[in-house]
């Protein structure tokens, strides 16, 4: 069919030009003699006037219908200085129909597209997609998804990455989530899993001599869903060879500059303001000092508030509370005086639904401390703390006393809901930062033993030939070559340097307690690969989803994903998952127990 323009980018220059455009009925206006259409298209508006002048056409027009398919031919004249509309691109210009079209009727939407102030439930939105798309934000958030995806392409390309696919029927992975499975039915009993990441096949490429690799890869995780997860999601994967940990930061430092760069005037219009360049490099923080200045390994270091230790001050003292915890930290809540009791109250419920036993706090107000606990410290104990803690008139500090865990978990997240409230959050930055240093292991009370802390082919810091003696000593003192990168306190993506020697692999696995049987029957295909010249690789994945909505400021990554499904895992849209018929179930030799 022929198109001659795009609705949303005629402009007052192409005033006199004969054009031929193809749209959807946006809004309808029937004002008697005139009847006034905005003409949508992927790029935009346009308005189009049919003129009773031309009387069939004029007929014909009265028809129209929103979201009605239209083919339309006409000229572009100049608006009246009273009718010309800012709020549009093309608002300076108008098209005088001379011919139309129907292409196509279309029943009432369920919902408003011209009015996003109309929203409905997601459910609903969800279940008419192809509606929901059409409005002007949505539309946006795939084309502002496309361009980032385009523009981290050419960088890899540039740089000598191959793009590859790996296979979506494969053997389970171990990132750790449970597996979605596939039955297979030409081999009885036996299961795909869908990959959780590309991990061992994106390995197998280095074994392979591939040196770099990237894909845009879909992962399943069969995970209990949060506001931010979705069952299936969508990573930017790559793994390259002969690298250390430098390398691979570099490259996603670069990476991530060259997009954000390419990307300025849609991040700007988006923000509705300029934002600041990013600058290189990152700075960093061990996982040590995240957690310990911050409670939490995604550190949001937009703001302060950070955590202080003050257990050597108090491990003498009479207050109880505070001398028996192994670990006692504070925050300063710089004029938190103008925090009501109510507040304190709820972030004492916070702590408490955390694990705490309680909140401590002082008040340290014009007309003295104000405090449940003073009563319990010495006077030379309180000005210590309020020193450390750098306390002055109008201040409010609190504290939690408890394990290494709960203490950083309680006042990592009492940080976050402070910043908040406090509005405390620079909003017009990008804050991009590294988490390095993390545990190779944490121990887990669930399963009694040992597991990776990223994924078991993680490369441990130092040399590889003393590991298992420093394992047997100490294995939570273990560092990984692990590395996370965060975005204004969100972990966008992580990746490690990995384990390339056969034995060490091993010996990795034996740590985690995996038999040798176990081991071979998991991963015996990806241990021999090792053992035919695996070169030293390291790789990093970064979640696109999060990183689209976080870079287009969307509260909910559903609004960056054509489809997503609900938090139950559903797809209104299709209705998937669904039942299947029997005799399918029969081929692939299942019984349904239900
Ligand atoms: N496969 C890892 C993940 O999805 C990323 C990596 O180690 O490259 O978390």
């Amino acid at each position: 069919m022929k198109r001659s323009h795009d609705c949303g980018k005629i402009r007052a220059q192409d005033e006199g030009t004969k054009v031929e455009l193809l749209g959807w009925v946006h809004r309808r206006r029937d004002h008697g003699g005139l009847i006034f259409i905005d003409l949508r298209d992927r790029s935009g508006l346009v308005q189009v006037v049919f003129n009773s002048k031309d009387a069939d056409l004029h007929l014909k027009a009265q028809d129209l219908r929103s979201e009605y398919v239209i083919h339309v031919k006409g000229a572009v004249v100049k608006r009246s200085p009273e009718t010309v509309n800012k709020e549009l691109p093309t608002g300076q210009i108008e098209v005088l129909a001379e011919w139309l079209d129907i292409l196509n009727t279309a029943k009432t939407p369920p919902f408003e597209i011209a009015d996003p102030r109309t929203e409905p439930d997601e459910t609903v939105r969800l279940k008419y997609r192809y509606i929901d798309l059409r409005k002007q934000k949505m539309r946006e958030n795939l084309v502002f998804r496309h361009k980032v995806i385009k523009a981290m392409s050419d960088y890899l390309d540039g740089v000598g990455f191959l793009e590859i696919e790996t296979p979506f029927l494969g053997k389970s992975t171990p990132e750790g989530a449970r597996d979605y499975l596939v039955p297979s039915r030409v081999n009885p009993g036996k299961f795909y899993a869908l990959p959780q990441s590309p991990q061992l096949f994106k390995q197998i490429l280095m074994v392979a001599g591939m040196e770099k690799y990237y894909q845009v890869a879909r992962c399943f995780r069969d995970e209990d869903l949060r506001a931010d997860r979705q069952p299936e999601f969508t990573q930017l994967d790559l793994e390259m060879s002969f690298v250390e940990q430098e390398d691979v930061i570099g490259l996603i430092e670069g990476l991530l500059k060259y997009s954000l760069d390419a990307l300025e005037k849609d991040i700007d219009l988006y923000r509705g303001k300029n934002i600041p360049k990013i600058s290189l490099p990152f700075p960093r923080l061990t996982w040590n000092e995240a957690v310990g200045r911050y409670g939490v390994d995604k550190p949001d270091t937009r703001f302060g508030l950070e955590l202080v230790d003050i257990t050597d001050l108090v491990k003498e003292s009479e207050f109880k509370v505070f001398r028996a915890a192994p670990l006692v930290k504070g925050i300063n809540i710089k004029g938190g005086e103008k925090l009501s009791r109510s507040d304190l109250d709820k972030l004492e419920t916070t702590a408490k639904g955390l694990g705490a036993k309680g909140m401590a706090w002082i008040s340290l107000s014009a007309d003295g401390l104000k405090s449940p606990i003073i009563k319990f410290l010495k006077p030379a104990e309180i000005d210590a703390i309020v020193k450390r803690l750098g306390g002055e008139t109008g201040d409010v500090l609190i504290f939690c006393a408890d394990t290494f865990k709960i203490v950083h978990a309680v006042l990592g997240e009492l940080r976050l809901e402070l910043g908040q409230k406090l509005n405390l959050v620079d909003q017009s930055k990008f804050h991009f930062l590294w988490v390095t240093d993390f545990p190779l292991f944490e121990y887990s009370e669930t399963e009694k033993r040992w597991v990776a802390n990223h994924h078991p082919f993680t490369a441990p810091c130092g040399r590889w030939d003393d590991l298992d003696e420093r394992f047997q000593r100490d294995p939570g003192s273990l560092r990984a070559q692990a590395y996370d990168i965060i975005l204004n306190g969100t972990e966008i993506g992580g990746g490690s340097i990995r384990i390339h020697r056969p034995e060490v692999q091993q010996a990795v696995f034996k740590m985690l307690r995996l038999t040798e049987e176990e081991t071979k029957r998991r991963f015996g295909f990806f241990l021999e690969a090792l053992e035919y010249g695996a070169p030293p690789h390291g790789g990093i994945a970064l979640g696109l989803d999060r990183l689209v909505m976080l870079l287009a400021g969307m509260d909910s990554i559903r609004d960056v994903i054509a489809f997503p499904k609900t938090q139950s895992a559903m797809c209104p849209l299709t209705g998937a998952p669904d039942v299947v018929d029997p005799h399918q179930l029969k081929e692939l030799h299942i019984k349904n127990v239900l």
